[in-house]
C-alpha cells in the first residue's frame, strides 16, 4: 500500500516539471509574476519529493517481497519434509535445492524491481497523459494510437522471453547436477582420469546456457528500441501537427514547449514498461516453479493412529511392490509374520528385495499390493509421525550433518547431554569422545568424512540407541572392516538389539546363526524361512548360499 502510494507521489511530479516549465515560459519571464528565487525552491522541493517518494514505495515494497519470499521459501521446505518419497527419486536434489534457493531468490528480485517500475512507470505515463490531454486533447489522440502496437509488441517477446526462461532453467538445473555429481564423486572422477570428459559436459551445457542467455536477451532488448521507435513516430506526428495547428490556432510557445517536454519525458517510461515486460516475465516464470513445487509436489497421506510406544509385531500380508517403471515387481505375495523381540534375518541374493522390505516399514516405499500391519494397525492408517517414531535404523551408508557429534546423535530428539554421552560409550565411541578436545560438542564435518568406517558405523549406532525405538533396522554392511573394528562395531550392535524386534539385512554368517529367524528371499519372494540350523539340514536355497559363503560372509 505504502509502496503503491510512494510511487503514486513519485509519478504525480512527473507532469509537474513540464508544467513549471510552461509556467516559467509563459509567465515568469513576460510578467515577471513571482520572485527569482522561487524557481530553484519550486524545482528542488519537486525533485526531493519525488525522490522520496521513491525511497518510501522501494522500500515497503522491498519489505513485502522479502515477507513473500520468507514465507514461500518456507512453505517449499515443508512441503520437501513431508513430499512422498517419490518427489526424490524424480527431481535431483540439484534441481530442488536450485528452486528452493536461486529461483525464488530471482524472481521475487526481479518482481520487485520489476513491479516498483511498473506502477512508477504506468502512474507516470498515466500522469503524463492526463497533462497532454489537458494541453490538447486532439493532439493527446495521436499519443494514444502508440499504445495498442506497444502492447502486441510486449505480448509476443514476453511470450518467447517466458519460454526461453523455462527452457533455461532447466539447463541450469543439468547443470548444477553435474556438479553435484562431480563434487560426490571427485575421488572417482581422478582415479578414473574421467575430468577431461566431466569437464567437455559441462562445458556443452554451458554453452546451451550461453546460447539461451542471449536470445532471451534479444527478446528482452529489442523492445526498448521497438517501443523507442514507435514513440518517435508518434512524437513527429505531433510535432508536424502541431506546427500546423499553431499556424492555425495561435498555440502559445510556452504551451507548445510543454507539449512537446511532457511527450518526450514519455518516451522513457513507455521504453522503460516495455524493457519491465522482460524482467517481470522472467520473475514470473522464476516464481512459477516454486509455486509449481508447492502445488504440485504431492504430500505423502498421513493417517491418525497414535501410540506411544508399539510392542513391535509386524505383520506382511500378501504384499508386492512393483517400482514404476518395471516390469518385474520387486517383492510379491510376501507373507509374514515377525514376533515382538524376535530377530529376523533377511538374506538373499543382491536385487531380491530385502531393501525394498524393509523400506516399507517406515513406509520409505510403498506396498502397492496387500498390507503392512503394526501392533494391528494397518501402516497407512498410522500417523506418520507417529509410525517412524517406532523404527531406528542402522544402514550401510551412514548419513551425518555438518554438525556436532551431540547434534547427530541426539538428531531430532531434544538433546539431553548425559544420555548422548551413555549412548556414545553404549556404541563404543567412549575413548573417541574423551580424546577429542571439545568432546560431544566437536564437529563432525561434512558427512563426518574425517571418522574412520567404523566409527562412523558406531556413531550411527549410537543415533539408534539415543532413539531407543522398539523396532530396529540393520542394513548390515557388506564390505567387512578390520577385526578391531568389526568386534567394536559387533557388540554396539548386540547392545543396541536387546529387548528389540529387529529386522537385520544380513550378510554375515555369525549375524545369521544368532537370530531367531531367517527369512531367505528370491527374485522377490519368500523361498524359505527357518532358523540357521534347519535351513542348512533343508538343503536349499540357503544351504547353497552357505556352502559358497566366505570369510564369515554370505555368498550373494
Ligand atoms: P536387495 O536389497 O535384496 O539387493 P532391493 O530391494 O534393493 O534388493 O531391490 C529389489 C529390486 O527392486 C531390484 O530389482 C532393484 O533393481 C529394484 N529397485 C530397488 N529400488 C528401486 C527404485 N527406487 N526404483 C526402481 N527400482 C528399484
Amino acid at each position: 500500500m505504502l509502496a503503491f502510494l510512494g510511487s503514486l507521489v513519485a509519478a504525480a511530479t512527473e507532469p509537474a516539471i513540464p508544467a513549471l516549465l510552461k509556467t516559467l515560459l509563459d509567465e515568469g519571464f513576460t510578467e515577471q509574476a513571482f520572485p527569482m528565487w522561487m524557481i530553484p525552491v519550486a524545482l528542488i522541493g519537486l525533485f526531493a519529493i519525488r525522490g522520496m517518494a521513491t525511497f518510501i514505495a522501494k522500500y515497503a515494497l522491498s519489505y513485502t517481497a522479502n515477507g513473500g519470499m520468507l514465507a514461500m521459501r518456507a512453505a517449499m521446505f515443508e512441503r520437501l519434509s513431508h513430499a512422498d518419497p517419490k518427489l526424490f527419486s524424480e527431481q535431483s536434489a540439484s534441481k530442488l535445492s536450485n528452486t528452493v534457493v536461486y529461483e525464488v531468490q530471482t524472481g521475487s528480485t526481479m518482481l520487485v524491481n520489476g513491479s516498483l517500475a511498473l506502477i512508477r512507470d504506468v502512474m507516470t505515463i498515466i500522469a503524463l497523459l492526463g497533462y497532454l490531454l489537458y494541453l490538447n486533447w486532439q493532439l493527446t489522440l495521436i499519443v494514444l494510437a502508440l499504445f495498442p502496437p506497444l502492447a502486441w509488441v510486449m505480448r509476443t517477446l514476453s511470450k518467447r522471453i517466458h519460454r526461453i526462461t523455462r527452457i533455461s532453467q532447466n539447463a541450469t538445473d543439468e547443470l548444477a547436477y553435474v556438479v553435484e555429481e562431480n563434487v560426490l564423486a571427485h575421488r572417482m572422477v581422478r582415479l578414473h582420469g574421467a575430468s577431461e570428459q566431466q569437464a567437455r559436459r559441462f562445458d556443452q551445457l554451458s554453452h546451451v546456457l550461453r546460447r539461451l542467455a542471449l536470445k532471451a536477451t534479444i527478446a528482452g532488448s529489442a523492445m526498448g528500441p521497438l517501443s523507442q521507435v514507435m514513440a518517435a513516430a508518434a512524437l513527429s506526428a505531433v510535432i508536424s501537427i502541431a506546427m500546423w495547428q499553431n499556424t492555425t490556432s495561435g498555440v502559445t510557445v510556452g504551451g507548445f514547449v510543454g507539449f512537446v517536454t511532457a511527450m518526450l519525458m514519455l518516451v522513457a517510461p513507455i521504453r522503460q514498461l516495455a524493457e519491465l515486460a522482460g524482467t517481470i516475465t522472467r520473475g514470473l516464470a522464476a516464481l512459477e516453479r516454486g509455486l509449481e513445487l508447492i502445488e504440485d509436489t504431492p504430500l505423502q497421506s498421513d493417517g491418525t493412529h497414535q501410540a506411544e510406544r508399539v510392542r513391535g509385531e509386524i505383520l506382511f500380508q500378501h504384499v508386492g511392490v512393483r517400482y514404476p517403471g518395471k516390469e518385474v515387481a520387486a517383492l510379491q505375495g510376501v507373507d509374514l509374520r515377525v514376533s515382538p523381540g524376535e530377530v529376523l534375518a533377511l538374506v538373499g541374493p543382491s536385487g531380491s528385495g530385502k531393501t525394498t522390505l524393509a523400506n516399507l516399514l517406515p513406509r520409505f516405499v510403498e506396498a502397492t499390493e496387500g498390507t503392512v500391519i503394526l501392533d494391528g494397525t494397518p501402516l497407512p492408517d498410522w500417523s506418520l509421525t507417529s509410525l517412524r517414531r517406532q523404527f531406528a535404523m542402522v544402514s550401510q551408508d551412514v548419513v551425518m550433518f555438518n554438525d556436532t557429534l551431540a547434534a547427530n546423535v541426539a538428531l531430532g530428539a531434544e538433546r539431553d547431554e548425559a544420555r548422548v554421552l551413555e549412548a556414545l560409550r553404549s556404541a563404543n565411541l567412549g575413548e573417541l569422545v574423551d580424546s577429542l578436545p571439545e568432546g560431544i560438542h566437536t564437529p563432525v564435518g561434512h558427512n563426518a568424512a574425517q571418522l574412520s568406517g567404523g566409527q562412523r558405523q558406531r556413531l550411527a549406532i549410537a543415533r539408534a540407541i539415543y532413539k531407543d525405538a522398539p523396532i530396529l533396522i540393520l542394513d548390515e554392511a557388506t564390505s567387512a572392516l578390520d577385526n578391531e573394528s568389526e568386534r567394536l562395531v559387533q557388540e554396539a550392535l548386540n547392545r543396541l538389539m536387546r529387548g528389540r524386534t529387529t529386522l537385520v539385512i544380513a550378510h554375515r554368517l555369525s549375524t545369521i546363526e544368532h537370530a531367531d529367524r531367517v527369512v531367505v528371499l528370491v527374485q522377490g519372494q519368500i523361498a524359505e524361512q527357518g532358523t540357521h540350523a534347519e535351513l542348512l539340514a533343508a538343503g536349499g536355497v540357503y544351504a547353497r548360499l552357505h556352502a559358497q559363503s566366505q570369510g564369515g560372509v554370505l555368498a550373494e
